[in-house]
């Protein structure tokens, strides 16, 4: 067994991104500034969207979202149960109505069939999530967007970067929401991104900091270099620099770390696809996930033990494992409030019940991926039926 505790979904930061930070905290330019406008263009870049803005977080870059796009009380917005809070939260702080809806059994992204039966009048938006970084299906999803005039905002917390029939996510909806939380494919520490046509996100600048403008059509040019106008409600979530400093280094890594991932992916599902007890996660015809998180669905009655002994099994084996997601719906604030029971959304009811998530990063080495493995196989050997 090996010696030290295998962490789920550590940060791989490496000297570039301590040098890029420190240089930002002697250049005497620590909020937003250069390094957030050149992170947003290059990330724009990278994922084909015409325009992107820097947040403090996806959450917030949803936020942002639902508000330019004027989605507010008397809407509803569909979305899925199987993400995590956050994505419903946003819903509900527009004072909009989240229409939650089952996911596919293959994929556990948004089932476009049963968004399809939820529209109604009140519907203003669709915000699928691109779970696991495997993308959804967005042709279906954009043809029922375009059927019935709604707006398509994306969480891609997961999903940098993600193809979907050789597009890549964020310059496929309306507007897609990025992450850098800690744990995500890229990190900032905290931070997300907004991207979309350059038009709304020009609109959306704006709500992420303060509803201030800086319009040089306005009186600003008259008045002075202090003279700002408010010109809307707008929320406190800009990006700083020093987290775009961090951004932009990862960002170059990008690369690399996605081949590592999908390496590791390959040598999960040639190992583990082996063992009847395990499901494991697949990639769809002409989809190319970002391999975000590698969740396992257990095959439960072939085994003697459930999803919580598993976990605890592994970690006796000194890996970290975790559950994603625990389903918005059956959270108490939203089951007490919308008097949801767990089988409303039966697949992702059945299959939360079974998921386990293993460790999926560029920082594994082979010889880690080796003791995953090594620790599944003993665990299903071990507790089989
Ligand atoms: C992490 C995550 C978020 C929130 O991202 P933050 O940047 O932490 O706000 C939203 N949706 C999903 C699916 C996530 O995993």
């Amino acid at each position: 067994m090996r010696d030290a505790f295998l962490e789920f979904s550590p940060p791989c930061l490496g000297e570039e991104e301590i040098a890029n930070v420190e240089d930002t905290l002697r250049s005497g330019w620590i909020t937003t500034g250069p390094k957030v406008r050149g992170f947003e263009e290059e990330l724009a870049q990278v994922v084909g969207a015409e325009s992107a803005l820097a947040t403090f977080s996806a959450t917030d870059a949803m936020q942002v979202g639902l508000a330019v796009m004027g989605v507010g009380a008397g809407d509803e917005v569909i979305t899925t149960p199987m993400t995590f809070c956050s994505t419903v939260h946003v819903i509900e702080h527009v004072g909009a109505v989240p229409v939650l809806v089952d996911v596919e059994p293959d994929t556990l992204c948004i089932d476009p069939e049963r968004i399809a039966e939820a529209i109604g009048p009140k519907t203003k938006a669709i915000l699928p999530v691109h779970l696991y970084g495997h993308p959804c299906d967005m042709t279906e999803i954009l043809g029922l967007a375009e059927s019935h005039g709604l707006l398509v905002l994306e969480d891609a917390a997961h999903a940098l970067p993600a193809r979907f029939q050789g597009r890549p996510v964020g310059s496929i909806g309306d507007l897609t929401a990025f992450s850098f939380y800690s744990t995500k494919n890229i990190t900032t520490g905290e931070g997300g991104m907004l991207t979309g046509d350059a038009e709304l996100i020009e609109k959306a600048r704006p709500w992420a900091l303060h509803g201030m403008t800086r319009d040089p059509l306005s009186r600003y040019r008259e008045e002075g270099s202090w003279y700002y106008e408010v010109v809307l409600p707008g929320f406190k979530c800009n990006m700083t620099d020093i987290q775009a400093a961090m951004g932009h280094e990862q960002l170059r890594k990008l690369p690399g770390f996605q081949q590592r991932r999908r390496e590791v992916a390959d040598r999960y599902g040639q190992a583990l696809g082996e063992l009847p007890e395990i499901e494991i996660p697949i990639e769809r015809e002409r989809c190319d996930s970002a391999w975000h998180i590698y969740a396992i669905r257990l095959r439960l009655e072939q085994l003697k033990i459930d999803r919580a002994q598993f976990i605890r099994e592994l970690a006796k084996r000194r890996i970290g494992s975790s559950v994603h997601f625990i389903p918005v719906h059956i959270h108490p604030y939203f089951r007490d409030k919308y008097g949801f029971r767990p089988e409303d959304f039966p697949v992702t009811w059945e299959s939360y019940q079974r998921l386990v998530s293993v460790p999926l990063h560029p920082a594994l080495n082979d010889d880690d991926v080796a003791d995953v493995i090594e620790a599944v196989v003993d665990v299903v050997t071990r507790f089989r039926r």
